[in-house]
């Protein structure tokens, strides 16, 4: 087993409070990034968040769910192992079949 690497905020490093954030418009078309932000970026603007959840209350299923509802189109490897602090190679391959079901319905 890997040991998780600790996680951080995507933009500052910093580990306070951090919350799966996803950038987009809400409500629009275009789908976002999922990052993680702390409590500090999360406040800043010039940024449109559209999801905020707290790392702490993440689960594979809520996870999925991000990609279910078409909130990310973030590479599943990534995002799995920045979310989760590693891989998981069952979460990204669902998460890589939910974005290509996505794709092919439009
Ligand atoms: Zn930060």
């Amino acid at each position: 087993m890997d040991s998780p690497t600790p996680r951080a905020c995507s933009k500052c490093r910093s580990s306070d409070d951090l919350h799966l954030v996803t950038l987009g418009e809400p409500g629009g078309g275009q789908p976002g990034r999922a990052l993680l932000y702390c409590a500090r970026c999360r406040a800043q603007p010039g940024h449109r968040i559209d999801i905020s959840w707290p790392l702490g209350l993440l689960t594979p299923g809520t996870f999925l769910e991000l990609y279910r509802m078409g909130k990310t189109v973030s590479d599943p490897r990534m995002a799995v192992h920045l979310v989760f602090g590693q891989g998981n190679d069952w979460i990204a391959t669902e998460a890589a079949d939910l974005l290509e079901r996505r794709r092919l319905g439009e």
